[in-house]
């Protein structure tokens, strides 16, 4: 079985949809998510792009900010204080990554942390690890989705996650021992790395290395996600971690790439948006 990101997603954002449409009619205005973007990286401008296109679908409103490279870093805090006190604003997004001359731990840590949509703040992270009520990081809170929508059972179940990034691998490992699977992360230094993945029943892979994860790796019937979003050396096309061709056979669920994990972030992105938005309205 295939899951389709694309599709459910569609769902999703149909559905949202017609919620903010009623929520406008009850507080009088919309969502609003504003994005900073800085520089002009063909892949940040392509997700900024999406994004901008998901909110329009949803009905959230939603800015660009574009700064050019050369933004220091006490501009862009600037812009990021003024955000923070727009009412008007309910989620800030400072696209990644930052230029070198600017830290991104700093900025990140300056949005107010009920206006961080990407559930990257510190505070934000910490609520995540304690089980309190939060931003949920998009990557992560879109993979449990997709599973769940697939009809995987995660409770009882062995999840082993390949890569231990801020972003995607310890949130995600983190969501599934919240739902009760028993959870493998493993690393660039994991030692037999193909011995880990077969144990997988549930295997999650986020690393950034096109094609990595052979038919080799996998144990017939695993649940498998393929988080990796790279160019395929060879044809120059989009490519995940897995290489699908080999591993489809062999796995009982499977994400694509494209439209696989990717349309699931963008979709949380929208619901973490409108969450921020639902918390400042229900509170005045
Ligand atoms: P990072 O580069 O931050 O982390 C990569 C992780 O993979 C590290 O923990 C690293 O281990 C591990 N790793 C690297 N090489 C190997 C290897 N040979 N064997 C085992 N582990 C390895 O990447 P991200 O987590 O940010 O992103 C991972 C991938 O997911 C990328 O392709 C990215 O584009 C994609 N992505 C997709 C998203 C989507 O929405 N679809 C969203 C975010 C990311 P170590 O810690 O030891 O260095």
């Amino acid at each position: 079985m295939i899951i389709s990101g694309k599709d459910l997603s569609a769902r999703l954002k149909a559905e949202m949809a017609t919620r903010v449409a009623a929520y406008e009619k009850k507080y009088g205005r919309a969502p609003q998510l504003t994005v900073v973007l800085v520089g002009e990286d063909p892949g940040s401008v392509s997700y900024v792009t999406g994004k901008a296109k998901a909110c329009e679908a949803v009905g959230i409103r939603n800015t660009t900010i574009r700064r050019p490279e050369s933004i220091s870093e006490e501009e862009l805090l600037s812009i990021i204080g003024e955000l923070n006190a727009d009412d008007a604003v309910d989620g800030i997004l400072v696209q990644l990554p930052l230029p070198r001359h600017i830290d991104e731990n700093k900025v990140i840590a300056a949005i107010r942390k009920e206006k961080d949509v990407d559930g990257f703040h510190p505070l934000n992270v910490a609520a995540l690890w304690m089980k309190q009520p939060c931003s949920l990081p998009c990557t992560p809170k879109g993979i449990i989705k997709l599973l769940k929508a697939a009809g995987v059972e995660i409770a009882g179940k062995r999840a082993v996650v390949v890569g231990r990034s801020n972003i995607v691998g310890l949130p995600v490992g983190k969501l599934l021992m919240d739902e009760n699977a028993t959870v493998t992360v493993a690393h660039s230094r994991t030692k037999d790395l193909a011995a880990v993945t077969r144990g997988a029943e549930i295997l999650v892979v986020a690393i950034g290395r096109p094609k990595f994860v052979t038919a080799d790796m996998v144990t017939n019937g695993t649940v498998v996600i393929d988080v990796g979003v790279n160019r395929n050396p060879e044809t120059g096309k989009l490519c995940g971690d897995v290489d699908y061709a080999a591993v489809e056979p062999k796995a009982s669920v499977i994400t694509p790439v494209p439209g696989g994990v990717g349309p699931m972030t963008i979709t949380c992105l929208m619901e973490n948006t409108i969450e921020c938005y639902l918390r400042t309205m229900e509170a005045r």
